[in-house]
């Protein structure tokens, strides 16, 4: 159609069966690109920024629709992972108007990695979470310093973003998201 603009993602893969990214089946995008660099990622080739396959909204949607069946009957959703999904804050959001449009539950599961108090960052967060009925929150480690040398990223704004989704589940009056503890928290030395 003329003048319309097509909202295009860069993803890393789709799992059309997943049972651990939310509740009931989920149909789980893999986003590419990640500012974190986890010792024991098993997702390192979604770490490149802008590469991965280029997929319109509508051509996840049509996909989506004929997994509804099996979706829809165990309560589950949509997922969207990575990589780190907030790096395509505005896909997201377009696709997630979609889903709901078709009355799908959505999900991201983020490590907060890219989480900003940037004016333009916090805009297009709270125009997603319009869409968003569940957030989980993969906090890799509470200890800063640990987080450093698990990570190769400091977790200031991370607790930042986990502070951010406390203040919003209390003005909305329900649980939002569902804290993650990594289970690489286990495997990182004492010191
Ligand atoms: S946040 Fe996830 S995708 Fe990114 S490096 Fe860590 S484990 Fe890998």
């Amino acid at each position: 159609m003329k003048g319309e603009i097509i909202m295009i993602g860069n993803i890393h893969s789709i799992e059309t069966f997943g049972t651990v990214d939310g509740p009931g089946i989920r149909y789980v995008i893999f986003t590419q690109g990640c500012l974190l660099r986890c010792q024991f990622c098993h997702n390192a080739d979604t770490w490149e920024i802008g590469t991965g396959k280029q997929m319109s909204v509508s051509e996840i949607i049509d996909d989506l629709k004929s997994y509804l069946p099996f979706i829809e009957a165990s309560g589950g959703g949509i997922t969207v992972s990575g990589g780190e999904p907030l790096l395509q804050i505005p896909f997201i959001t377009e696709l997630f108007k979609e889903c709901k449009k078709l009355g799908v539950h959505t999900t991201i599961d983020s490590s907060g990695g890219c989480y900003s108090t940037a004016p333009l960052f916090q805009q297009q967060l709270a125009e997603l979470l319009n869409y968003t009925d569940l957030i989980l929150l993969d906090l890799k480690h509470i200890n800063r310093k640990k987080h450093i040398k698990l990570t190769g990223m400091a977790n200031d704004h991370i607790l930042d973003f986990a502070l951010f989704y406390l203040t919003i589940q209390f003005q909305f009056g329900f649980a939002m998201y569902w804290f993650l503890v990594s289970q690489m928290k286990s495997r990182i030395s004492p010191n």
